[in-house]
Parts: C-alpha cells; sequence; structure tokens
C-alpha cells in the first residue's frame, strides 16, 4: 500500500489545493493532507480550524485523510509509513525552494520520494494568501475556495476587520 502525504499551510484550503487533492487521490491507495504548524506563523484559521475546513472540503474522497503535525515533515513520515510527498507547482518561482526542500527530506528519509504535481492552468494564479486579500475587499469566493468553506472564511474575515478597527 502506498501512502503520500500532501503537506502545506492550508489557510485556508482552495480550490487550487483541492485540485492537487483530488489528482493525488486517484494515483495512491492513501493520501494523507497534513496541515504543518509553524509557530512563528499566525494565520487567519488555527491549525484545528484548517483541519476542519480541509475534512469537510474532502469528504467524497474515502482515500484521503486530514491531519496536523508541527513535526519534521521527513519525521512525520516516517511515523505515518509514508513513501510519498506531494506537491503542487504553481510557477518557476515555486520550483526552487521544492526542489531544495525536496532533496533534504530525503537526506532526512531516504525512503521518502517528492512527487510534484503541474497545477491546472486555471489555479496557477490562486493561492491562499491571494484569497485572503479577495475576502477583504468582499470579492465573491466561490470561484476561488470550497463552497463548503465560503461563510466560514467572510465570517473570520469580518471578525478580523472589526478587531482592526
Ligand atoms: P499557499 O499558502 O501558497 O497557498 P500552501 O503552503 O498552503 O501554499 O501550499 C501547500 C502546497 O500546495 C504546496 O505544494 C503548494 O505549491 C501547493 N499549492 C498551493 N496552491 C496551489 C495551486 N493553486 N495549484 C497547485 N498547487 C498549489
Amino acid at each position: 500500500m502506498t501512502t503520500a502525504i500532501y503537506p502545506g499551510s492550508f489557510d485556508p484550503v482552495t480550490l487550487g489545493h483541492l485540485n492537487i487533492i483530488k489528482r493525488a487521490a486517484a494515483c495512491f491507495d492513501r493520501l494523507i493532507v497534513c496541515v504543518m504548524v509553524n509557530s512563528s506563523k499566525t494565520g487567519m484559521f488555527t491549525p484545528q480550524e484548517r483541519v476542519e475546513l480541509l475534512r469537510r472540503s474532502t469528504q467524497r474522497f474515502p482515500n484521503v485523510t486530514v491531519d496536523q503535525s508541527n513535526q519534521l515533515l521527513a519525521a512525520y513520515a516516517r511515523a505515518q509509513g509514508a513513501q510519498v510527498v506531494v506537491k503542487g507547482l504553481r510557477a518557476v518561482s515555486d520550483y526552487e525552494q521544492e526542489v531544495q526542500m525536496a532533496v533534504i527530506n530525503r537526506k532526512l528519509n531516504p525512503g521518502l520520494e517528492t512527487m510534484f504535481l503541474a497545477s491546472s492552468e486555471k489555479y496557477t494564479y490562486l493561492s491562499s494568501t491571494i484569497v485572503k486579500e479577495m475576502a477583504r475587499y468582499g470579492a465573491d469566493l466561490e470561484e476561488f475556495i470550497p463552497c463548503e468553506i465560503v461563510d466560514d472564511v467572510n465570517r473570520r474575515m469580518g471578525e478580523m476587520q472589526r478587531k482592526e478597527r
């Protein structure tokens, strides 16, 4: 059985992420989508909330599970018995850092391969940062994030803006 991990911040999950999840879930027996917790970064959603939004958005994929971790990815993969890390590549700008990470992860865990999926062209421009910008200006988010989480993102942005005032 091949287990793959798709790590990221997912703050929040976008349709670009979901496209990678759907395609990776078709390639591997089991896919673990893992919110990697970076304590130096505070996001729009807490790691636990991101997990909940991801679970809601990926319910229709029976071989996908969602988790969070503050371990090094190489160690987390070993603990899960995973052989593959999946990464999405949007543009050349993603490439350099991703290749560096892939090499380091394989040094730390020689049984771990990183596989890159090219972003579908309609999502190459999409990032969680762009989604937050759009939400800030009240844009319609249906085109960018799973419909199951649109209300959560708009609600949280409203709360953040009220706090800023
Ligand atoms: P971001 O905050 O930039 O959206 P994440 O850390 O949540 O990024 O991304 C996790 C993984 O998903 C990374 O491998 C990233 O390259 C990939 N990814 C992010 N957005 C997209 C997209 N629109 N299309 C394909 N892959 C993506």
